[in-house]
């Protein structure tokens, strides 16, 4: 109920225009209910049985409207054919015309409110926390923007039209049919035992809404996973094919994909089994009512003109009941979805600013660690009571095993994660209490992984900086030794790299992230074992694009090749989440410990 209210509050802020295509909708229903019933009076008494319209108990009437019979009764059978045919062409004109405006409206709100959505829900995603992407693949987080919302759409467009519409439709035809009885002395049996029916129609439509939703969580969850495994398979192509790993990738989706077409198949199975339901009980209800209606006209009770009437009146009236019946499907889809997305709206972002954040002046002395512990789950510390002091132009190198928390340490300065212990402090602020943007904006990454977007060599390098000047631009490129590279590109800083740059080799993609922390300037650098993917070639020239990179900033610098941080200020080695050792490499050489087996063993080549 929480989350029904809610989806119904999405549409809130469109509810001018939601009230004008209500406008349309009871206009359209107006032009189609009596007026054009109406005319099969006339049309089967008059003019196919050549008889007058016969009112049976006209004391009950108001004036108006016998007069406007004897004024039929008046005319020719010519004159009145041709009038009811322009009649019914006007009409069905008036009628469309406003289901033209009452489709396009509700159209256009449900596009509006998927639009906004789509947004809020993109923008969420963006400001989420890095732990949130470690629980949820990519892939489900694409099919929620798109599959999801599409469904809350339809919810909208079709789901609250029948909503809002069918029970215009319904009042409008259920006063033709009171007035056709009331006017033309239709038997109170054939009502009553036509609303005694009714009930019958609906209930079974009700049993099996409730099922419905239960299925549409599961298809979207497969839909999700799909969308995962497409996203993996696709974004690692070169692994799936290097490996021959094809037959694997595609038994792994069609199983998935059985399995959505399986779930699918179940919940459409029973939705269509509402209709044949509802149907069968009509043709029940429409026997006993033909039965009624018939003996009624052999009696001389009624006109044929009117029972045919009566019983399109009765046949527009279930119509709008059978769209209803679906509307409680469409909302238990759209619920499931809607669910979903306000998962995502909801998740609690747990790397927010303070109310009054106050803004992070550059590091100007000094970065502390103190006494910090993290971990990504309960129990299973990654880093224990760390403490360490670095001093602003200071190049501290971090070393030990893979898994030690290297990566992991150094993604607590960004505030990626706040420590769960302890504190991190610039210039004695503590981050917790510092604008992110403003912290962040101090802090220039490069990590193994390059991230690259599909756009030009130039809006890669002045990605966040738009604005900036091309020969910014190139400067930044000469510092990371990659505008030699770049002239040799058909359109040189035009170029669109590709999908995260896959139209250039490692280092180049490498030299690239680096220009861009070059141009960014930021006085914190992080560098997260950025030349280890790379052969020795290329090594080198990101080696002295990154020694330009260091120049002057305060430098984390991770790295698995130990002859890179032999100039460092102060080395850390970290083991098991601590810090085991620290000092300059003379002294850690000096020292029987970690480091020097580390370096020892890098060393030993081999015949040296
Ligand atoms: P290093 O960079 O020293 O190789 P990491 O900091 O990447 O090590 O990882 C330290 C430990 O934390 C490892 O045991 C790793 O499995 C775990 N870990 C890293 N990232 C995550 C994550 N997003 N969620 C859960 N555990 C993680
Ligand atoms: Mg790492």
């Amino acid at each position: 109920m929480k989350h029904y209210t809610r989806m119904i509050s999405l549409v809130k802020g469109h509810r001018h225009r939601l009230a004008l295509a209500f406008g349309a909708m009871v206009m359209n229903s107006l032009f189609s209910g009596l007026p054009l019933i109406g005319i099969i009076i006339p049309f089967v008494d008059s003019i196919l049985a050549g008889k007058p319209i016969i009112i049976p108990q006209q004391e009950h009437l108001p004036g108006f409207v016998i007069d406007f019979i004897y004024r039929i009764n008046s005319l020719s059978r010519w004159e009145l054919l041709n009038l009811l045919i322009l009649w019914t062409i006007g009409l069905s004109f008036l009628r469309l015309f406003f289901e033209y405006w009452q489709s396009y409206l509700m159209n256009d709100v449900s596009q509006r409110v998927i639009r906004d959505l789509r947004n809020q829900v993109y923008d969420k995603i963006l400001s989420l926390p890095l732990s949130f992407f470690g629980r949820s693949q990519a892939g489900a987080l694409v099919s929620r923007i798109t599959y999801d919302t599409g469904v809350i759409r339809d919810a909208i467009s079709e789901g609250l039209t029948d909503f809002l519409f069918q029970p215009v439709q319904i009042v409008v035809n259920l006063t033709a049919l009171l007035v056709i009885k009331a006017v033309f002395g239709i038997p109170w049996s054939l009502v009553l035992v036509i609303f005694g029916l009714l009930p019958l129609v609906i209930f079974p439509v009700l049993r099996v809404g409730r099922r419905l939703k239960k299925i549409s969580r599961s298809s979207q969850e497969q839909v999700a996973e799909i969308n995962s495994t497409l996203f993996e398979s696709i974004s690692g192509i070169r692994i799936v094919q290097g490996f021959g790993m094809e037959k694997y990738e595609t038994g792994r989706f069609g199983r998935q994909n059985e399995g959505l077409y399986k779930t699918i198949m179940l919940s459409i199975s029973r939705m269509i089994l509402v209709s044949p339901l509802t149907e069968f009980i009509g043709f029940i209800c429409l026997g006993v009512v033909l039965w009624i209606g018939g003996k009624g006209v052999i009696e001389n009770q009624m006109s044929p003109g009117a029972f045919i009437a009566f019983l399109v009146a009765l046949f527009s009236l279930l119509r709008p009941f059978k769209r209803l019946s679906r509307v409680h499907g469409i909302n238990q889809h759209a619920l499931a979805a809607a669910e979903r997305i306000f998962e995502i709206l909801d998740a609690p972002n747990e790397i927010r600013e303070r109310e009054n954040a106050r803004h992070l002046p550059p590091l100007k002395n000094e970065i502390e660690f103190k006494n910090v512990s993290f971990a990504y789950g309960p129990d299973k510390p990654v880093l224990r009571n760390i403490s360490l002091k670095v001093k602003a132009g200071e190049i501290i190198a971090i070393v030990g095993p893979s898994g030690g928390g290297k990566t992991t340490l150094l993604n607590l300065l960004p505030r990626f994660y706040d420590p769960i212990e302890g504190s991190i402090m610039v210039d004695g602020a503590d981050l917790k209490n510092v604008a992110l943007k403003s912290l962040r904006d101090q802090i220039g990454i490069v990590t193994q992984e390059t991230v690259l977007f599909n756009d030009t060599v130039n809006a890669n390098i002045a990605y966040g900086r738009t604005h900036t000047p091309q020969k910014d631009i190139e400067r930044a490129a000469k510092v990371a030794n990659a505008d030699h590279f770049i002239s040799r590109l058909p359109q040189k800083y035009q170029t669109v790299v590709g999908d995260r740059g896959f139209r250039l080799s490692g280092g180049e993609r490498q030299r690239l992230s680096i220009a861009r922390a070059v141009l960014k300037n930021p006085p914190i650098l992080i560098l997260d074992e950025a030349t280890s993917s790379l052969d020795t070639e290329s090594e080198q020239l990101v080696q002295e694009a990154i020694g330009n990179l260091m120049r002057g900033r305060t430098v984390f610098v991770i790295a698995h090749r130990l002859s890179t941080i032999r100039d460092a200020t102060k080395i850390l080695v970290l083991e098991n989440g601590h810090i085991s050792e620290a000092g300059t490499h003379e002294e850690l050489m000096g020292r029987d410990g970690t480091y020097r087996r580390l370096y020892e063993l890098q060393f030993r080549l081999p015949g040296a």
